[in-house]
């Protein structure tokens, strides 16, 4: 429940009005901040630069808690497709298979920050979509913090970027967190509306991202029907011939891009 309840914020973020602003390491690009309802959150954009001869996309998926979905990962391995997986020490705990098979290829994935606890990355007493935020500076630090430690404790690898739980934050929380050393692992086209939408949407949403665009999805919901639209979406990219790219990979932008 707790899980179907916090993917429900990305549904609502397939409306959101969402610029280009700010250069981020690596040749991203974010935006300004938008405000999102009336409780002073946002959910920053992100895009990567435009390949131009050639779409480029970056697909990312979030590894929540729970399971793995294996339509998805294995799609992914036997087409070769790279990929930039945000996952929680929770999730990291219960799927040492998963995670065995993702670190033998790291020719094509990426590994970086979901969190510790799945708990929403902002610093004051909030509840989003009925859970609990992390509620102050210090509980933000401790879900950014410890979710690399987790990361680098079970692969010894560094991440770089965070997306908190339901991807919304307060300002203050995004500076913290960008203090910290990370940054914000923001989207530009939700790919299947938090796992929750049917296989022909999120067949459609995927397949609808432009040269530039940082999909987002979820790799931890092997029973819902999003699943296969994922998989669908993600081969229809590549039979058009999109450029896959992970964040890491992301070329830098000239300044003023
Ligand atoms: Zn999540």
């Amino acid at each position: 429940m707790l899980r179907a309840i916090a993917c429900l914020s990305l549904l609502a973020a397939l409306a959101l009005p969402l610029q280009a602003a700010e250069i981020l390491p690596h040749g991203a690009k974010a935006s300004a901040p938008k405000s999102n309802g009336g409780k002073g959150l946002v959910e920053p954009k992100l895009t990567v630069p435009r390949g131009g001869d050639v779409t480029r996309v970056a697909l990312t998926f979030d590894a929540c808690m729970g399971k793995t979905d294996l339509r998805i990962l294995d799609t992914l391995i036997s087409e070769n497709i790279p990929a930039t997986l945000f996952v929680t020490a929770r999730w990291l705990k219960h799927n040492p298979q998963a995670l065995a098979r993702i670190t033998a290829r790291p020719d094509l994935f990426e590994l970086e920050n979901h969190g510790e606890n799945h708990i929403p990355a902002v610093d004051r007493p909030v509840t989003i979509y009925g859970i609990p935020a992390a509620g102050s500076p210090e509980a933000v630090a401790k879900e950014v913090q410890n979710g690399a430690a987790a990361i680098r404790a079970a692969t010894g690898l560094e991440s770089h970027w965070f997306r908190g739980a339901t991807a919304r934050y307060s300002p203050s929380s995004i500076a913290a967190i960008r203090a910290m050393g990370f940054e914000i692992g923001g989207y530009s086209v939700n790919g299947d509306g938090g796992s929750l939408l049917g296989a022909r949407e999120a067949e459609k949403h995927i397949a609808s991202a432009k040269d530039g665009d940082v999909v987002i999805a979820h790799i931890n919901q092997p029973t819902h029907a999003a699943g296969d639209g994922v998989v669908k979406g993600i081969l229809k990219l590549k039979a058009r011939g999109v450029q896959f790219v992970r964040l890491q990979d992301a070329p830098p932008s000239p300044p003023g891009n």
